[in-house]
């Protein structure tokens, strides 16, 4: 990861001129089980992976802020009095509303300074490992830190989610922040969405000698965001038809008066939801006890459910993780909110390479785009780095 620290630093200086006062950066995140369960108030188990944006920032002495990024050529300026979130498009909206947030989430913004702010990236863009995520909390730890607000990492992962969600306006849930700014080297982090708890979970991989396989398809669907928000909305409908604040509060034994009381669909919505929440707890638990080796069944069960209940897989996940899962993955489900995106696998260490030949040939014989494919380790969360 040095060489992105000296990149970062050389970039900042490029655009700007003049050395940065620091780096920060923050990593996207695989969500290892629990999908689709963050806004239903239930429970998800994440970790932050070793790719990362780095963010290299320099405080001025007016109230003037300039963003740029590796990925795009534009500077993109404004004054911190002018943030709003009809002010700003596009990719600056990931830094700036970030910025907008911490005011929002009262921090005093009256008086500090303005900034300059340079961004690049390792955390592939799209293929839901949450380069946004990743943006927004390298941006919310630096400000943090330079306009010394004190804010914990709980406050931080509250002013990513509004950034996103009021100043992008890409509804999402608290998962990518959380995994982000509280991830820690082998370990996921267990996330109860209706308290905020968090605890961090060994994932002990590399003394059970498996590695997480990302398989990214690539595919991007327009429908992404519609589907999105119908899903959700399919699950609140659920929820008020059951006469329950979330589907959170019911668990599988309530699933055949569900069955009786709901529409076809909206049921095998809810069917998701509850039966992935005790994936999760029961992914907790054998990690616990018996260690990653365990989990395979859940996570292909997660899958199932994805691609039959809560119908968000698409052709290409579903390809990739039945390869993954007939030449040696333990397990393998396509992880995100779906639609396209990645699918992860977890495989022995010693066939892996086996799985990405199949991956290959699998894809290139149904004429799908050659999928990018590589291993990820759980790492630490958000940081200063220089
Ligand atoms: P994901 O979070 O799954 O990668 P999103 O659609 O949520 O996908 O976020 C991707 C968007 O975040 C990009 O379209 C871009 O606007 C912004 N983005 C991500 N990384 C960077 C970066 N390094 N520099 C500038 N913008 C970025
Ligand atoms: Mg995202």
């Amino acid at each position: 990861m040095s060489e992105l620290i000296d990149d970062v630093h050389a970039g900042f200086e490029q655009r700007f001129g003049g050395k940065a006062d620091g780096v920060w950066s923050a990593p996207g995140r695989v969500n290892l089980i629990g999908e689709h369960t963050d806004y239903n108030d239930g429970f998800v188990l994440p970790f932050a992976i070793n790719r990362r944006t780095f963010a290299a920032l320099s405080l001025r002495t007016d109230r003037h802020v300039r963003v740029a990024s590796s990925f795009a050529e534009e500077v993109v300026e404004i004054d911190l009095d002018e943030l709003s979130p009809e002010t700003v498009q596009g990719w600056a909206a990931y830094p700036l509303g970030v910025a907008w947030a911490l005011g929002q989430d009262g921090a005093d913004l009256a008086a500090v300074p303005g900034f300059d702010l340079f961004l690049d990236s390792n955390v592939p863009v799209g293929a839901g490992l949450s380069s946004s995520a990743a943006i927004e909390c390298a941006v919310a730890v630096a400000l943090n830190d330079v306009w010394r607000l004190e804010l914990d990492r709980r406050a931080l992962v509250g002013v990513g989610h509004r950034a996103e969600n009021d100043f992008v306006g890409a509804p999402t849930g608290i998962l990518d922040q959380s995994a982000s700014l509280l991830g820690r080297t082998d370990s996921a982090i267990f996330l109860d969405c209706r308290s905020f708890d968090t605890e961090v979970i060994a994932l002990g991989l590399d003394a059970a000698g498996l590695e997480v396989l990302v398989i990214d398809t690539g595919v991007t669907h327009e429908h992404a965001n519609g589907g999105y928000a119908e899903r959700r909305a399919s699950c609140e409908a659920g929820a008020k038809t059951l006469g329950v604040g979330s589907l959170r509060e019911l668990t599988v034994d309530d699933l055949s008066r569900a069955r009786e009381t709901l529409d076809g669909e909206t049921f095998r919505r809810v069917r998701h939801v509850v039966t992935e929440n005790a994936r999760v707890l029961d992914t907790v638990r054998l990690l616990r006890e018996q260690g990653p080796t365990a989990i395979g069944d859940l996570l292909d069960a997660s899958h199932r459910s994805l691609r039959d209940d809560f119908e968000v897989s698409v052709p290409e996940l579903d390809l990739a993780v039945e390869t993954a899962q007939n030449y040696g993955a333990i397990g393998a489900r396509m992880t995100g909110g779906g639609f396209g995106g990645s699918a992860i696998a977890l495989v022995p260490g010693h066939l892996v390479s086996q799985v990405q030949v199949a991956l290959d040939g699998a894809f290139a014989e149904h004429g799908y785009a050659h999928p990018d494919m590589f291993t990820v380790v759980a790492d630490d969360g958000a940081h200063r780095d220089a």
